[in-house]
């Protein structure tokens, strides 16, 4: 079968290699049918992507049809239409003990540490696939997508009394936006882009948007009836974005940093205790966000149609994806047909 392969840097060619041998018992064969591409996927295509070894098949955000079970599989059957966690956890460490897979101390992610799903056919552990009668294999590939923005603002414990700020509108800020919506909060959306914040505000109904500028602050105020945000999450990984939350949010309030750098991160003690902030870090997604989100798509609360501005076949993608990554502003979601 064929899967696309990233040799290195700058290099993804299509590669003939076997088809997934005999299945454990609880593990699943399944077709692979939508892909996501994801700023992971850009950053690995550059060699921006820390911790990253080559030669890697990318893909981690999937539409899948499930084609044959092990014999000790419950959750799914043969022709199941599914999404997939692609996080893979050991089951055994402290955190796994403790309910909190996605920061597994020997997490492996499909497509970043393991290869991934940009290929015809894989064999998954079960218990990582969620299925839905409903949904199209193109609204599964995007519940992961969905599951960083929504795993943080549950995290976040926000409800529809707080002032939200969401720092980058990308598809990890629009996910955030959409959420916090969802929970009835009022939601400000700050970026450097004014397109991005274009769609945000048209599309993903944020309540008000705001370029940054050496005015932003009042700005936000402005939205928010002269008060700060109760709650910033930063989807950016931009060090100094990051720490400039601090000085924008109200006293009592919450930083939720969703995007993250290598790098130290430092701040002024009394801006952080005089406020008596808590901040959180938030990654990857837990299952009970993808069944959240699988719930709440299905239900017609979150349309993600608008969201995916590229659509291309599996069989051009590898001479397409420079192209896609200088398409800029007109980007929000990229999908692989396979
Ligand atoms: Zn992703
Ligand atoms: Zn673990």
């Amino acid at each position: 079968m064929k899967a696309l392969s990233l040799q290195e840097t700058g290099k993804l060619i299509y590669q003939i290699i076997d088809e997934p041998a005999l299945l454990e018992p609880h593990e699943a064969l399944v077709k692979v049918h939508r892909i996501g591409i994801c700023g992971t996927d850009y950053h690995a295509y550059r060699g921006r992507q820390p911790f990253f070894s080559y030669p890697r098949i990318l893909g981690h955000e999937l539409g899948v049809e499930v084609l044959a079970i092990g014999n000790k599989v419950t959750n799914i059957l043969p022709g199941d239409k599914c999404a997939v966690e692609p996080y893979l956890n050991c089951d055994k460490c402290q955190p796994c003990r403790n309910g909190r897979t996605n920061c597994c101390e020997n997490l492996k992610v499909l497509g970043v540490h393991t290869d991934g799903g940009m290929t015809e056919f894989m064999k998954l552990p079960a218990n990582k696939l969620y299925p839905s009668a409903q949904l199209s294999f193109e609204q599964l590939a995007l519940v992961e997508t969905l599951g960083i923005g929504c795993h943080a603002v549950n995290r976040s414990g926000i409800t529809d009394a707080d002032k939200v700020l969401v720092v980058g509108a990308g598809p990890i800020g629009l996910a955030c936006l959409q959420f916090a919506k969802n929970k009835g909060a009022k939601v400000v959306m700050l970026d450097v882009n004014e397109s991005r914040l274009a769609f945000a505000k048209n599309v993903m109904q944020a309540d008000a948007t705001v370029v940054v500028s050496v005015k932003s602050s009042e700005a936000i105020k402005a939205h928010f009836d002269g008060d700060m945000p109760t709650a910033i999450f930063d989807a950016t990984g931009n060090p100094s974005s990051m720490m400039s939350a601090f000085e924008l949010v109200a006293f009592g309030g919450k930083i939720i940093f969703v995007g993250l750098f290598q790098g130290d991160m430092t701040f002024f003690d009394p801006l952080f205790h005089r406020r008596e902030l808590t901040i959180l870090a938030s990654r990857n997604a837990l299952p009970e966000d993808f069944n959240y989100i699988i719930g709440l798509m299905e239900a017609g609360e979150i349309n993600t149609n608008s969201w995916i501005t590229h659509r291309i076949a599996f069989s051009d993608a590898a001479d397409n994806f420079e192209t896609l990554l200088k398409s800029g502003n007109e980007l929000v979601k990229a999908i692989i047909v396979v």
